[in-house]
């Protein structure tokens, strides 16, 4: 495979964020969290953070966002970080599911632990580990992790996190119901105030590629180059955002863009190209399964014209 990341400039950015952003138009803004609803759908930025390289980044950056589903990277990081792989596997599965990322029905019908960490019963049951292991510390001990990580911490958007706590009856009764089978354990209530609150969390397109670059590099923070994950935890999350990082759209994501990836809600993708760079793409108009429609064709633009397909996965 040819190595064209010296072709890697503001100028092709530009270039492919023209195209892309112009597809949001196909797109609609999420709005059952009614907070996210206020977001323009016309913003749109795109960072790369190259690996021992300095961030090239073009459109609104420096918009914030909430990181929504991404923050589940940072807190299952963090989760096989402190407790072991193993540990945590208990408690989700590894295996992509063809649910959309709220489903209840699998639980139901199998009876048996969510199909992996990114859907959102997963990420409950992850936020649930952390909860009993450091109590009223957990959110700050992942707080600090992600400044470990990223060199930032831009703090939570309190409307956002209210906004999705008085609305999350289908999260609630998925927690509730969880708790009822054994799946889950401690108080549900403080529990989803955590995973709200991680969902919650304030970042940027920028953010997104330093935390991917993180996972590109092996393991160093792109801000201090310190080592700060183990290589244990870097393929872990490579396997499951290959599999199952945008939930039952991961296959189209791998056939079009070729690249370990996970979305959210806010409009947020983030895509690693092992051993070279970190990409985050910030876009709020969502297809019908939760996935922003210019982030996912500014990431097949880009994995076309640097030849990345097919990279680590
Ligand atoms: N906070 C959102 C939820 O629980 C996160 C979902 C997502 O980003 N896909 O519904």
């Amino acid at each position: 495979m040819d190595n064209r990341s010296d072709l890697l400039d503001e100028q092709l950015l530009n270039d492919v964020g023209n195209i892309a952003r112009v597809t949001s138009t196909d797109g609609k803004v999420a709005s059952y969290i009614p907070e996210l609803s206020r977001m323009s759908a016309e913003l749109f930025s795109l960072s790369c953070q190259p690996v021992g390289a300095k961030m090239i980044e073009i459109g609104d950056v420096g918009q914030f966002f909430t990181m929504q589903s991404l923050s589940k990277i940072i807190s299952l990081a963090f989760a096989i970080e402190k407790f072991g792989r193993e540990n945590v596997f208990r408690h989700a599965g590894m295996e992509a599911s063809a649910d959309s990322f709220n489903s209840l029905m699998r639980i139901e019908m199998t009876s048996s632990k969510p199909s992996n960490p990114f859907m959102n019963a997963g990420a409950i049951a992850v936020c649930s580990l952390i909860c009993k292991a450091y109590k009223s510390e957990a959110l700050d001990r992942v707080t600090d992790f992600l400044r470990l990580l990223t060199g930032e911490y831009n703090g939570f958007d309190e409307k956002v996190f209210l906004s999705e706590k008085n609305s999350a009856d289908r999260n609630r009764a998925l927690a509730y119901f969880m708790k009822s089978m054994g799946l889950l354990h401690g108080d549900v209530e403080e529990i989803l105030d955590l995973y709200f609150t991680l969902c919650s969390l304030r970042c940027t397109s920028g953010t997104l590629a330093r935390t991917a670059a993180v996972i590109a590099s092996g393991g160093r923070s792109a801000a201090s180059g310190e080592k700060v994950i183990e290589k244990e935890t870097v393929c872990t999350l490579l396997g499951l955002m290959s599999t199952c990082g945008l939930y039952n759209e991961s296959g189209e994501f791998a056939v079009r863009v070729g690249l370990p990836g996970k979305s959210g809600v806010s409009g947020g993708i983030m895509a690693v190209v092992p051993g070279r760079m970190g990409i985050g793409v910030f876009s709020p108009a969502l297809d019908a399964k939760g996935n922003s429609v210019a982030g996912i064709r500014a990431l097949e633009l880009l994995s076309e014209k640097l030849d990345l397909r097919g990279i680590g996965i």
